[in-house]
């Protein structure tokens, strides 16, 4: 993992005074759109600006995120399936959002989305929500590419052109991302696309190893 950058004034009061501006901008802008849940536009805003230093806090409370942030949904139960094991706080919120917290070990999937335990109980859903593993291909790791580790999965390491730590070769989408929408593998393959070309007729640059 990188470590973190120097304390600069840059770092520490600038770049927290233009962060809180636009996250203040998006509040108005849901607001004034009179969107039902408003203060979510904000929330998405400093996930997207803040990226790669929210790595840290996303990987220690990626579980207690889904199963908070689902219930705006629907009726949502949290299968820990020993994967998760949430501590009082955590515990405190998931009921405070009307989360169902199960502890049984999952036995099977069956019909449509009905989850069987193993101690015989099922629960028929309406939908499964899971999280998966991102990388589903080794070629990156084959050509050399330098990987980081997110509470997705593995990832390629990029830089903002969607360079990988290999010259001449971009990454883009779920598989260079902590976690991925269509609209970011939408924008980050039209920003491969851009330095792939660059990089033919200008020479390759790799990202930072
Ligand atoms: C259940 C679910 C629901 C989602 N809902 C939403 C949503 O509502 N809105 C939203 O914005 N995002 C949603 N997403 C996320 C979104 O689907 C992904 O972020 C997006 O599809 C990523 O696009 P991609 O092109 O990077 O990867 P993918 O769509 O995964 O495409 C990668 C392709 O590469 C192929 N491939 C892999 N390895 C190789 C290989 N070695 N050779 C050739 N081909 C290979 C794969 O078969 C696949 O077709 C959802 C994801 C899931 C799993």
């Amino acid at each position: 993992m990188k470590p973190l950058p120097e304390p600069t004034f840059d770092f520490v009061i600038f770049d927290s005074i233009v962060i809180g501006a636009f996250v203040g901008i998006a509040l108005v802008l849901a607001h004034a759109l009179q969107l039902d849940k408003p203060y979510w536009v904000p929330v998405s805003c400093l996930a997207v600006i803040q990226g790669s230093s929210l790595r840290a806090v996303w990987s220690k409370q990626l579980q207690r995120i889904i199963g908070t942030v689902l219930p705006d949904w629907g009726t949502v139960t949290l299968f820990l399936n020993d994967a998760f094991d949430p501590d009082a706080a955590q515990l405190a919120a998931l009921e405070q959002r009307g989360v169902k917290v199960e502890r049984t070990r999952m036995a099977r999937i069956a019909g449509k989305a009905d989850v069987i335990l193993r101690d015989g109980r099922s629960y028929p859903m309406a939908g499964l929500f899971v999280v998966s593993q991102t990388l589903g291909s080794p070629l990156a790791e084959q050509l050399g590419c330098v990987l980081e580790e997110g509470p997705m999965g593995m990832y390629v390491r990029t830089d903002e052109r969607k360079a990988s730590t290999v010259a001449g070769v971009f990454c883009c989408g779920d598989a260079a991302r902590i976690a991925g929408s269509v609209a970011f593998a939408v924008a980050d393959g039209a920003m491969a696309g851009v330095a792939a070309h660059q990089s033919l007729v200008f020479g390759a640059v790799a990202a930072a190893a």
